[in-house]
């Protein structure tokens, strides 16, 4: 099948049309050029902007499946996330909900067991916060997973009196709910695809082992097969995540090791979580937050990070690790000073790179570190940077220093937020919330807009080991690309902030049309 798209504007080109076989771009040149040759239809994009599409190189595309099926309370005050779940529909016998955060709420409103509590004691109703590090839970849910009293383990707490559970205990809330049976694990995942190809994106680093189910092979499986039915929308390159070696191992012994699979569903890297979040407080600082006496924690011990990231170097596998306080970036950095080769070939890194110090953002560049940074984030951390002591924000979200100095990809963390790289363009260019004004320091972070664009474009293609086929306008790459109703490489910030996808094609195939 031959297709031949005219009449548009296409990025880093003078020429105006391209000509598609399958799913490869055959030849890029004039109108006139392209329509002399023979194809099976012809597309006219009458002026508009076609570049490559977007990579979201760190998010869970499952999860955020299952997120969009599920209550949404983003953004709800704590009134209305009552009203919302007095109306819920009992699925399974659970009420679940996600993306709650106490910055919606009005003075005074504290989300608790006792408020779950008031609207059922019978019904388990679980709620996620937005960063998907705590949970708070009614007491049916506590009884459900045999909790009678304050629980702890490493990385792991449950408050008993407010139903909070944080970090490694959220997983025995999730071996509670009703497990999603495969068909249920597609959907989720199609229904994310569904939403990238919406906002143009067609190629992911996917987290999703261990979103939804408590052992890797039913997520594992649900992909294979997907791909091996052409039933994906998106490219995903599975970062592996892993909280058990003994599981890893067992991983390892079946084959599966970094580039196993094909360019619709790729084994990445091995994913390590070493801490939590900063709106729950448990991301792991060097001291105190503001006003605090808790500074967060480490929840994976160093001797363990070495452990799985030697295994997984055994295979030739890199390592990323979610990392946000500078104490467990410092970690990760002290593994990896010792287990990354030179020029770091393998792509181990980091994931986040939020409270960074000098010393480490000078070490992660020196050793040409993997960075997977979500400028989507500024959006709803800027208000937060208030709880970060003073001396730790001068080198925090450290963007462009990181884009300029190794390989900096972006992404959305999806469901954290939901991705969408046109915003995430404009708050890397602006640093400076879209929803509440408050920017984020420092300044000299900002992006330039051809870094923000290519954060998403270009080093999100050569994250995943794919910029010899992918994020390109030329013959011989794939017919994967964008078209816009805007020029976003030229026109003004009022403009981006208007600018929708009017199609994704994936493979050659379209995948989304406005
Ligand atoms: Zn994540």
């Amino acid at each position: 099948m031959r297709t031949a798209y005219y009449n548009a504007v296409i990025r880093d080109s003078s020429a105006t049309a391209i000509l598609t076989e399958d799913e490869r771009i055959i030849q890029v040149g004039t109108d006139e050029e392209i329509l002399a040759e023979q194809a099976d239809e012809s597309v006219n994009l009458c002026g508009m902007y076609l570049m490559p599409s977007f990579a979201d190189t760190h998010m869970h595309l499952a999860g955020m499946g299952r997120y969009l099926s599920e209550l949404i309370l983003n953004g709800c005050t704590l009134e209305q996330i009552g009203t919302k779940l007095r109306g819920a529909e009992v699925k399974n016998g659970w009420i679940i909900g996600r993306g709650y955060s106490e910055n919606n709420f009005a003075e005074g409103e504290v989300l608790n067991k006792a408020f779950l509590d008031s609207i059922s004691k019978d019904v388990p109703i679980a709620l996620t916060r937005v960063c998907g590090h705590k949970m708070t839970v009614n007491s049916k849910v506590l009884e459900l997973i045999g909790i009678h009293e304050d629980y702890e383990a490493e990385g792991a707490r449950i408050y008993f009196e407010t139903g909070a559970v944080e970090e490694n205990a959220i997983p025995m809330v999730h071996a509670a709910e009703p497990v999603p049976d495969e068909k249920t694990l597609m959907e989720y995942i199609e229904t994310g695809a569904a939403y990238c190809n919406k906002k143009g994106i067609t190629i992911v680093g996917s987290d999703d082992f261990l979103s939804i189910l408590e052992n890797y092979k039913g997520m594992l499986n649900a992909f294979e097969k997907m791909s091996f039915q052409n039933r994906l929308t998106v490219r995903v390159n599975e970062q592996c995540e892993f909280n058990d070696v003994k599981e890893f191992s067992e991983f390892l012994d079946e084959g599966y090791t970094m580039d196993v699979g094909n360019d619709l569903f790729r084994i990445g890297p091995l994913k390590l979580i070493t801490d939590g979040s900063m709106g729950a407080h448990t991301a792991a600082l060097s001291k105190p937050y503001v006003n605090d006496t808790q500074s967060g924690y480490v929840c994976i011990s160093e001797d363990d990070i070495r452990i799985f990231v030697q295994l997984a170097n055994r295979f030739n596998m890199s390592t990323i690790a979610h990392a946000i306080g500078d104490a467990a970036v410092d970690a990760v950095l002290r593994v990896f000073d010792d287990e990354v080769l030179e020029g770091n070939p393998l792509h181990h890194g980091l994931v986040h790179c939020q409270i960074m110090r000098k010393d480490q953002v000078e070490k992660v560049i020196a050793k040409k570190l993997s960075c997977y940074i979500q400028t989507q984030f500024i959006d709803e951390d800027s208000q937060m940077m208030v709880m970060i002591p003073e001396d730790l924000r001068e080198y925090s979200y450290p963007y462009r220093t990181l884009y300029e100095g190794t390989i900096a990809s972006n992404g959305s963390d999806a469901p954290v937020e939901l991705p969408d790289p046109i915003r995430g363009i404009i708050l890397a260019e602006t640093r400076k919330s879209i929803k509440n004004g408050i920017p984020m320091a420092p300044e000299s972070e900002r992006m330039s807009r051809r870094q923000a664009i290519d954060s998403f474009v270009e080093a999100g293609c050569r994250q995943l080991f794919m910029e010899d086929r992918l994020g390109r306008i030329e013959p011989g790459y794939y017919a994967d690309f964008i078209v816009l109703d805007n020029n976003i490489d030229t026109c003004d910030l009022e403009t981006l902030q208007k600018t929708e996808v009017q199609m994704t094609v994936m493979n050659g195939r379209t995948v989304f049309e406005k």
